[in-house]
């Protein structure tokens, strides 16, 4: 059978050019276009390219793999440079199905009024912020309050996404075969009357979190790349997804080459 691809791209000049080339070899070796039904999605810019590639696939998780080409810097979620797509087609000529699955954030948001709650799944994280005024919060584990949080906000993130914006706000990088999610507290204010860990925390993946909102009106919640509407809410929990996404993995770099890579650079 005829193997089905998909193409998301970012719009760069570079990523254009890419995707040209990248149309013409998948058409002379007979690997079709599809995309609605791909088995394969390849995305062809940077990390937020294929952020969106995930987003705009998370209904077929469990059909397609993703495969990202980068035309920028290194990129966490990209194995391929747009130079070699020529073997990029030939392994997909090639390909058996062999895929690397990692685990995604699962999140409900649930309102104060009869709004029924809202279901997200995130590939990085998902952010809670307040813009100019303290953001006070309760943090539940497992249903049992565990500190009352004071601060900017709260970044809960996965695995693959510690390298992201949870790195920034001094989160740790963590391999993305653990099966685990991370919450990193964005600049709490810590002192002898407000207490909070202050360090990140890692739950495993029979545990979960919910953080309860004071005042919870001008809230600014994130998912990936994406502003969540805010408005009156109650709680917002989150936990590992049962899907995962799968990438495609006839070549995978090294994660801590990657990481070396990215942050530290040549001896
Ligand atoms: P953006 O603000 O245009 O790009 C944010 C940067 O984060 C880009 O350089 C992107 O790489 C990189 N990135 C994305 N996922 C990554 C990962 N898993 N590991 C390492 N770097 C990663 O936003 P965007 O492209 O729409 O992507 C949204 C993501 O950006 C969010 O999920 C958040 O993690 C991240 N972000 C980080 C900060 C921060 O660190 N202060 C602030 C805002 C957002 P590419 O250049 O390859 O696309």
């Amino acid at each position: 059978m005829t193997l089905k691809v998909a193409i998301v791209s970012n719009h760069g000049l570079q990523s254009e050019k890419t995707e040209r080339q990248l149309r013409k070899l998948l058409a002379e070796n007979k690997i079709e276009i599809d995309q609605g039904h791909p088995e394969i999605v390849i995305s062809v810019g940077g990390d937020g390219t294929l952020l969106s590639a995930f987003h705009r696939y998370n209904h077929l998780l469990d059909q397609v793999s993703f495969l990202g080409v980068h035309t920028g810097h290194l990129g966490f979620y990209t194995d391929w440079r747009d130079y070699e797509i020529p073997e990029l087609v030939s392994s997909l000529k090639e390909n058996r199905g062999e895929s690397i699955s990692y685990p995604l954030l699962d999140i409900r948001i649930e309102y104060q009024d009869d709004k029924p709650a809202k279901h997200f799944l995130a590939l990085n994280e998902s952010t809670i912020k307040r813009g100019n005024r303290t953001m006070v919060a309760d943090v539940y584990l497992k249903g049992e309050i565990f500190e009352r949080f004071r601060g900017d906000g709260l970044s809960i993130s996965t695995p693959t996404g510690s390298t992201a914006y949870n790195k920034s706000v001094g989160g740790a990088v963590l391999h993305p075969s653990i099966n685990a999610i991370q919450l990193a507290e964005i600049a709490s204010l810590n002192n002898r009357v407000f207490r909070t860990l202050g360090s990140p925390l890692v739950i495993s993946a029979d545990e979960w979190m919910e953080i309860r909102l004071q005042d919870s009106n001008d809230y600014m919640i994130t998912v990936d790349q994406l502003d969540i509407q805010k408005d009156h809410i109650a709680a917002v929990y989150y936990k590992i997804a049962h899907e995962r996404i799968h990438f495609a993995s006839f070549r995978h770099m090294d994660f801590w080459h990657r990481v070396k890579d990215a942050f530290i650079g040549e001896d």
